[in-house]
Formats: C-alpha cells, sequence, structure tokens
C-alpha cells in the first residue's frame, strides 16, 4: 500500500460506527457524574481514593497496587506492571485544581442592606463570566479544636444559592467604554450572602442603631445551623464554584458543558485508563496535583518534592537496591492537560494548520510556553515519536497543536516539574472550547479517544534490549 504522503488529522466522528458511539455515550454518562461530584481539589482527591480502594488499591506500598494522599489535595497511584520498575515507569500527571472565586479569611461585609462575602479570584478567570450567575459553596471549615466541618452548598435545589451581583445596563454607560480589564474590579467580586435582619422588638433602647444588622443576623444564623462563628471563616477554604451538573450540549448530545474540565477530564480518563489497562508493559502511575492554576507551588503542587519521596518509597518496595533517581530518568510521562480548541467565533488568535479541533482527538503539545518558547518543556522527537507510532497502531485518533498564534498569550502545565527529573514527558490531552470558563466544553469523541490515548500509554510494549 503507498503510505499517505500528505498528513491530515482524523476526525473521530467520520469513523465512528454505532457501537463505538454508544461506548462514547456511555463514558459520557460516567465523566458526568464525576464532574458533577467532584468540583474541587479535595472532592476530585476524595473521589480517586474512594475509587482506589474500590479496586484494591492499598497504602501499603508492599502491594501490587498502591496509592498516597497528600493534604487530601494530591494523590499518587501506581500499579505494578509486567517489565521491572528499573525500566521506569508510565506515569500520567494531571491536576485537580480549576479557577474559581476563595473567601478571603475575613469575607464577610455589610453595604447597603447585603451582607456579602470578599473574595479573592484563584487561576485565570475572565472576572465578568462569574458575575450574575447561581453560584455553590464548597470547602472545609476548621474548628479551633481541629474538627474539620466540610461544606457542600446551593448543589441540591431545595438548597439556596449565593451569586453576584452586576451592573445593570442601564447605569453601565461609563462602564462599557473602559476596557475589560479594568471594567471588572476584582474588588467587586463580592458574593452575596444574605440580606435580612433582626425584627425589631419596639424598645426604647433599641433606638440606637445596630452596627451591621444584616451581618449581625447573618452571624447568629451561622451559628445557629452550623454552631460557626466569624472567626471560624479565617481557618477555613471555602470556594465559589458554578452551580449545577454537568450537561450534555447539542442537539446531538455531542458535547459536555461543565465547570471544572480543565483539568479534571484528564484526571477522569487517566484513572479510567489505569483501572482497566492490562499490566503488560512498565508499572502505571497516576499522579494528580494540586496549585496548577496558580504556578504549581505550594506543597501540594508539581513543584514540591511529593513525586520523589513517592517514587523513592516505591523503588525501595518493588525494586529494592536501584537509584531512585534511574527510575525517574528510565519513566516515561504524559503531562496529562488540556488544550485550547480553534474557536469557531475568535479563529483569528489561533495559527489554523497548528491549532486543535473538537473531535479530532487528544492534542500533543510537543512545547506550551510562550515568547519564543520561553518556560516550555521541549518534549524530544524520539519520545514524540515512539508515541505516534503507539497511537497510529491502535488506530487511536490524536492531533498536534499549539496554544495559538505566536506572541498572541500562552500557557504551562505541569510538564516541565516532571522534565526536572530528566524523564521523557510531552503534553497530551484534549481540547476544550471556552477553557477556564464556569461552563467548559469538551467533544465526548474526545474525551472517550483521550482515555484509549492513555490506555495505549499504560500498555504500551518495552523493548527488551
Ligand atoms: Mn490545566
Ligand atoms: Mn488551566
Amino acid at each position: 500500500m503507498t503510505p499517505h504522503l500528505a498528513y491530515k488529522p482524523k476526525n473521530i466522528w467520520e469513523h465512528a460506527d454505532a457501537k463505538t458511539r454508544n461506548n462514547m455515550a456511555a463514558l459520557a454518562q460516567r465523566y458526568m457524574d464525576f464532574l458533577t461530584r467532584c468540583k474541587t481539589e479535595r472532592e476530585t482527591v476524595a473521589h480517586v481514593r474512594q475509587r482506589l480502594l474500590d479496586n484494591g488499591y492499598q497504602e501499603d506500598f508492599g502491594t501490587d497496587r498502591v496509592f498516597r494522599c497528600l493534604r487530601g489535595k494530591a494523590l499518587f497511584a501506581a500499579r505494578r506492571g509486567r517489565v521491572p520498575l528499573d525500566k521506569g515507569l508510565a506515569l500520567v500527571a494531571a491536576h485537580a485544581d480549576s479557577p474559581r472565586l476563595d473567601f478571603k479569611q475575613r469575607p464577610i461585609v455589610e453595604q447597603a442592606c447585603v451582607a456579602q462575602a470578599k473574595t479573592h479570584y484563584y487561576g485565570g478567570i475572565r472576572k465578568y463570566q462569574w458575575l450574575a450567575r447561581p453560584l455553590a459553596l464548597h470547602g472545609v471549615v476548621v474548628r479551633e479544636s481541629g474538627e474539620v466541618l466540610p461544606v457542600v452548598l446551593g448543589e441540591e435545589t431545595d438548597e439556596p444559592v449565593f451569586c453576584i451581583a452586576d451592573l445593570l445596563p442601564h447605569l453601565a454607560q461609563q462602564q462599557v467604554k473602559q476596557p475589560v480589564s479594568e471594567a471588572f474590579d476584582a474588588e467587586k467580586l463580592n458574593v452575596i450572602l444574605a440580606h435580612s435582619c433582626q425584627q425589631k422588638s419596639g424598645d426604647k433602647d433599641e433606638e440606637k442603631e445596630t452596627k451591621d444588622p444584616v451581618k449581625t443576623r447573618l452571624l447568629e444564623l451561622l451559628h445557629e445551623k452550623y454552631g460557626l462563628t466569624e472567626e471560624d471563616f479565617i481557618t477555613a477554604e471555602l470556594q465559589a464554584v458554578p452551580v449545577g451538573p454537568a450537561r450534555l450540549v447539542g442537539f446531538d448530545g455531542s458535547l459536555v458543558g461543565a465547570y471544572g474540565q480543565d483539568d479534571r477530564i484528564c484526571v477522569f480518563t487517566a484513572l479510567e485508563a489505569m483501572l482497566e489497562a492490562e499490566a503488560a508493559g512498565r508499572s502505571m502511575a497516576l499522579m494528580i496535583w494540586d496549585k496548577e492554576e496558580i504556578g504549581s507551588d505550594g506543597a501540594t503542587g508539581a513543584s514540591s518534592r511529593f513525586l520523589q519521596y513517592c517514587m523513592e518509597d516505591l523503588v525501595r518496595a518493588w525494586c529494592p537496591g536501584v537509584p531512585p533517581s534511574h527510575v525517574l530518568l528510565e519513566s516515561r510521562a504524559l503531562s496529562a492537560d488540556v488544550n485550547g480548541a480553534l474557536d469557531p467565533d475568535y479563529q483569528d488568535v489561533h495559527e489554523k494548520q497548528n491549532a486543535a479541533l473538537l473531535g479530532y482527538g487528544p492534542v500533543f503539545c510537543k512545547y506550551t510556553g510562550s515568547r519564543g518558547k520561553y518556560g516550555a518543556n521541549d518534549a524530544d522527537a524520539e519520545f514524540f515519536g515512539e508515541l505516534r507510532g503507539l497511537l497510529n497502531a491502535r488506530a487511536i485518533a490524536w492531533q498536534a497543536a499549539e496554544l495559538g498564534k505566536v506572541d498572541h498569550g500562552g500557557g504551562g502545565t505541569v510538564a516541565l516539574f516532571l522534565a526536572a527529573y530528566g524523564m521523557r514527558v510531552i503534553d497530551l490531552g484534549p481540547s476544550l472550547l471556552s477553557m477556564h470558563s464556569p461552563f467548559e466544553l469538551a467533544s465526548i469523541a474526545d474525551v472517550y479517544a483521550t482515555k484509549q490515548a492513555y490506555q495505549a500509554f499504560f500498555e504500551a510494549p518495552v523493548q527488551q534490549n
């Protein structure tokens, strides 16, 4: 057969028979259920931990299926393969945090008969997208005693939600002339918490106005309902996130619309792949990090030593005597993160030949960074070639893309933190529309193909030289 001389990426839909389409739809349902349950890094790690436990994974590294959590926000899991660990791991690393609005440590204020929570946004948001939409509250409050009160409020239809009010168009004539970067002030991203105050008893003593009557009433209510005081908010992590379940989008139900798909789409597909993969090649590992959206710093972020410590313990348990640095150097990794799909309405920010398309499979991104690849992990062509052969052999759709036109912006992933160990690493993950928005869109064909690609990576044969 003559080889194809010109390259053209493959549209998954064009090659998907009825059975494949059913499989895509079934996986999409499970994916949506996962997204609906997991809206924070803590919820995601707790969910993954439970699924690992259900599948026989243990915290004891002496067994063949192991995992370890850090602070409930990062998770390492590994599964022994057929090939000894000194050939390195097949590692897929994703992140569980998403852009959102965090409550400040002293959040509650009262202005104009309304009690609000001051917020500090987390990660790259477009501030106007968070106005005038229902928000739920997720997180934890830690009491003085150390007791942790988990919070999920606003997701059930009989629970109240929260909201940031937006300016009415009638009075926005000055604002609409401002650049977007100036029109929306982060200090105005205040979440409405309450509006009522106590009934006046009519006593003469009460003639003096209570200062902040709405806040006073709110604090009473929070104490009655949850036993909370204002000081408890100082030791809390409360995140305002979009309300509601993930939904299918379009007449054909071909897209998933939901908050937090960057990067829980990769957490989900990588977990599914690892649980289903045949242990045929290298030992497999899944790394879920936090803090990616704010630069990967912090104990639970990718720049921490957590992965290294887990690897050291794993090597001690699975192949004692081998230096952990050798295993890290021999490892192969996918930095599993999303890419921006070619936006039908803003095509001019992309360079089309090197832009990702929805429905064309997961996207290899050889390098991220910006302004002349600054800050990039530029994956080696040899590793990329190996993966290309692997996916082609299984007829799994994939594409190669950059994030936008050169010098139009850019972004980073956890790839460079893995590359720091000397391991082979490349970015591979699905593309999204409306990335970082409260309702991101992914193709169900890409969800399916991404899971297949990660599974192929986990099952890759190893050349025993
Ligand atoms: Mn990401
Ligand atoms: Mn992101």
